[in-house]
């Protein structure tokens, strides 16, 4: 059993990780957290990595357990549905319930990172290490290796937790001991953003929806912003004649989006440019068995489970693993050796439940959601 002296370190200052250091904060634990970027909230955003997330109420659930829900959903947009583009017609509207008041809400990653940042920076014990990358990990001993601008640096905690995202460092070093087995199952497709800017100083799309273009093989998302613009994010294989890597002249990007997404031309002035120079990123869904190592080490988030974005619930999931990480907490009297096994116990079967609806949701987004069959389907259930 730790003692509340004792350091907890948490590696990785993302969204499960900023949490739950503001979680054990507020059990009297000192918190190192580490984090391989520089500080977020000083530096820019990388190109075409803005992403924004469809928070739900597993995840406001979260915030509102240390006070953060209000703020961050000041800045939050409520989506009530999903906006339907077909290539020729109206864009039609899908409700989310049938009395239209139940809603998702389109938040930034980043600003939603800055706000856990601000506010675990704010509690008493806890210390943000920013430009530590973990190399190393003795999970005997909790002694681990970071690559810093100064060299090399080793520390030392009672407990730590590999909060460090799907690529996950610690989530590796534990493989490399032969202590967890791991599997990374890649998507044939990846994602880039394009942006959708203000039109007159207004949205140029319907901000209270989730905007699809389902065009079976590719699939468009756009979700709005607080500056009126909309992200969109294209949906596309990786390889083959009908993949990203297809379109390599500004002439073909143009005639590819006109032919299969022309509505998006008049709105879309960056086309272009972003296509060309925004990144292509991967998407994948991550398992790993187990989740801890003798209540020395565990994983939480990403890093124990990443799941393909298609039901909009990863950051949802990672943080209903922190409240849960705590209620274990609670009813073990803070044993990490009985509380990682019973949080894994716990969380494991909800993870990959989720992880097979989000690959499930991929083929409706992209087709189903487009057919008439699926559109009499939601009438007859909002009837
Ligand atoms: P991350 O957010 O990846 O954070 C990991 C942190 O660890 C990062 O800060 C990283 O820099 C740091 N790190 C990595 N390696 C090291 C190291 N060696 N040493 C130190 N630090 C390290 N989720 C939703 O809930 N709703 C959505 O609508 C949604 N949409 C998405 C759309 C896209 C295109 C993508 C890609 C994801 C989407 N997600 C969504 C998923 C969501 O972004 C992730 O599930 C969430 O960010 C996971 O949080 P995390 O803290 O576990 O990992």
């Amino acid at each position: 059993m730790t003692t509340e002296h004792e350091e907890i370190a948490v590696v990785g200052a993302g969204l499960a990780g900023c949490l739950t250091a503001c979680f054990l904060a507020r059990r009297g634990y000192r918190v190192a957290l580490y984090e391989r970027r520089p500080d977020p909230r000083t530096g820019r955003i990388e190109r075409g990595r803005s992403i924004n997330l469809a928070l739900s109420e597993r995840g406001l659930d979260a915030l509102r357990r240390i006070g953060l829900d209000e703020q961050v959903m000041a800045d939050a947009l409520p989506m009530r549905g999903r906006m339907i583009h077909p290539v020729a017609g109206e864009p039609q509207f899908q409700s989310y319930s049938a009395s239209g008041d139940r809603a998702i809400n389109s938040i930034s990653r980043g600003a939603l990172n800055n706000a856990l940042l601000d506010a675990a920076s704010a509690l008493p014990g806890v210390r943000i290490a920013f430009d530590h990358r973990l190399v190393g990990l003795d999970p005997a001993t909790g002694e681990m290796t970071f690559e810093t601008p100064q060299g090399k640096v080793t520390e030392t905690a009672a407990v730590v937790l590999g909060a460090d995202g799907a690529g996950s460092a610690v989530r590796g070093q534990l493989v490399g001991h032969g202590l967890l087995t791991e599997s990374l199952d890649f998507l044939d497709y990846g994602y880039k953003e394009l942006t959708i800017p203000p039109l007159g100083g207004d949205f140029a799309l319907d901000p209270d929806a989730l905007h699809i273009w389902p065009r079976g093989t590719s699939m468009m998302i756009a979700l709005p912003n607080p500056d009126r613009s909309f992200t969109c994010t294209l949906f596309w294989p990786t390889h083959g004649t009908a993949a990203f890597a297809s379109l390599g002249s500004p002439a073909a990007i143009e005639r590819h989006f006109a032919e299969h997404y022309p509505d998006l031309i008049p709105l879309a002035p960056n086309l272009v440019d972003d296509y060309q120079h925004n990144p292509v990123g991967v998407l994948g869904t991550v398992r790993s068995t187990p989740w801890q190592v003798d209540g020395r080490v565990g994983l939480l988030g990403d890093a124990a489970h990443a799941i393909v974005p298609f039901y909009g619930q990863g950051a949802n999931c990672a943080f209903e693993d922190v409240v849960e990480l705590d209620r274990c907490l609670d009813e073990c009297a803070d044993d990490w050796a009985a509380a990682l096994p019973l949080f894994q116990q716990r969380r494991q079967g909800n993870a990959e439940a989720i992880a097979r609806m989000a690959l499930t949701n991929f083929v409706e987004m992209r087709d189903k959601v487009a057919s008439p069959l699926f559109q009499a389907r939601k009438r007859v259930e909002h009837a």
